[in-house]
């Protein structure tokens, strides 16, 4: 049996806005390990790489990391499917598929995030054919609460594949993913900057729809969108859509998306260059800084982008002190129940904040009361004000998954304050 490191220093999220309160935190090196952990300890949570920036993989009971498992890297060229090791990150996966001529369709922004933390909460990137990370699992498998392990795949009964994709840590740990992969392609950025709002509203689903994956991002102030991203697959269509004739310019260097340092983007000015070096858009080389943000993030129905957008510009003078950047994208439907995009073509609204958790608190609840009226579904990774009655409106099968979660796990040892809360 592992050790479980009952750690001495305050451990804290990535972004330091959460300090654990768990009582240690355990590092089994094998599936049978995992095992042996789940069985005989009451209540434990796991924990990917600390990417979140809610309570969501706290617990008062135990934590378990899945980082030190041997990776794995299956490929199945027949299937078109790769089996990796949970813990293991995006950078990792992707670099490996990279190598041997395959890729995912699609990537978080952040290189450094755990695959199964990326899909327990329906991560995910931009692009209007893109469903989230989780939809592209086929199966996983998982240590459930009496310590076996079970295969979950499309051959499961009740839709049981579409309730474990985004599965918040509550029905059991995940030590294998199988995530359907694609041959590898390439693909080119280019960045303009200040597309007037009046072009933002009048174009917004051509522009979001001109290439593979499109991000815009904003201050809300008279900028407009003050960067267009748009990441181009190279073996398809150029984008059409004029930028420049529309009132933006071309960027004419690299730019962060918060308007910091560039040197930690991924290479834009229409460079062609791999999927797993374009579609994050920080490099997975660069270690990056230990947070000092918080964000916030709300998919609603893409229908909604431009009411929504028009709705939140009014905030400007409330975000100016605290918003880094706000990033518009898009995510196609996903079939996992409790997938933020599930059921409908998504926007994304995401807010980058600094670390000033009570101004946070204030804006975000402006900007619930803003986006409400458009079902606004909070990213379960980041910060949100929104009440367990909320979160079971705008998630209409969030009561099944809580009686699956009971059924699977009658006795609550993968439920920490955060699913108790809202899995009623
Ligand atoms: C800089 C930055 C950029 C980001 N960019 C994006 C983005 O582009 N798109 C987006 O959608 N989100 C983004 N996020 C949010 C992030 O993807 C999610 O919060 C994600 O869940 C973090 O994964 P993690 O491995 O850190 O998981 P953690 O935060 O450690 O845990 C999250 C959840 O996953 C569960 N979990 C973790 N491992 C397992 C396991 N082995 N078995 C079962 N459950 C498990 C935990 O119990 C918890 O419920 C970003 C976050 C940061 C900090």
């Amino acid at each position: 049996m592992s050790d479980v490191i009952a750690e001495q220093r305050t451990r804290t999220n990535w972004a330091g806005n959460v300090t654990y309160r768990a009582s240690g935190l355990a590092r089994p090196t094998s599936v049978d390990e995992v095992q042996r952990l789940v069985a005989t300890t009451p209540r434990l949570t796991a924990l990917g790489s600390r990417h979140s920036f809610n309570e969501i993989a706290d617990t008062d009971a135990l934590q378990v990391s899945l980082a030190d498992l041997p990776p794995v890297l299956d490929i199945d060229t027949e299937r078109r499917v790769v089996r990796v090791a949970a813990g293991m990150v995006h950078s990792q996966v992707a670099a490996g598929l990279e190598a041997r001529g395959w890729a995912l369709a699609n990537l978080a922004s952040l290189p450094h995030i755990s695959t199964a933390g990326a899909v327990a909460t329906g991560t995910h990137g931009s692009g209007i054919r893109n469903p989230s990370l989780a939809q592209a699992v086929v199966g996983l498998e998982a240590v459930r609460a009496d310590g076996s392990v079970a295969r979950v795949d499309a051959s499961s009964p009740d839709g049981a594949l579409d309730a474990h994709r985004v599965a918040l840590g509550a029905l059991g740990v995940v030590t294998a993913v199988e995530l359907a992969i694609v041959p590898t392609f390439r693909v080119a950025t280019t960045v303009h900057l200040d597309l007037p709002w009046d072009a933002v509203e009048s174009s917004f689903d051509r522009i979001m729809s001109d290439a593979y994956s499109v991000s815009m991002f904003t201050s809300f102030d008279d900028r407009g969108a003050r960067q267009v991203w748009v990441k181009h697959r190279v073996d398809e269509p150029e984008p059409s859509v004029d930028l420049v004739a529309l009132g933006a310019r071309p960027a004419t260097g690299p730019v962060h998306p918060g308007e910091n340092d560039p040197a930690g983007v991924t290479e834009q000015g229409g460079v062609p260059g791999p999927w797993s070096e374009r579609l994050p858009h920080f490099r997975s080389s660069f270690t990056p800084s230990t947070g000092a943000e918080i964000q916030s993030e709300y998919l609603l129905p893409a229908a909604s982008a431009v009411a929504a957008l028009r709705e939140l510009r009014p905030l400007e003078e409330l975000f100016a002190p605290l918003l880094i950047a706000a990033e518009v994208r898009t995510v196609a439907a996903d079939t996992a129940w409790l997938a933020p995009s599930s059921g409908r073509q998504s926007v994304g609204v995401h807010f980058t904040f600094r670390r000033d958790a009570a101004a946070v608190a204030a804006a975000i609840e402006r900007i619930e009361d803003a986006l409400a009226p458009f079902d606004a579904r909070p990213h379960w990774g980041k910060v949100s004000a929104a009440s367990a009655e909320r979160l079971h409106a705008v998630y209409p099968r969030l009561s099944d998954f809580a009686a699956l979660a009971r059924d699977l796990d009658p006795t609550g040892r993968f439920r920490n304050p955060f699913l108790a809360r809202i899995l009623t």
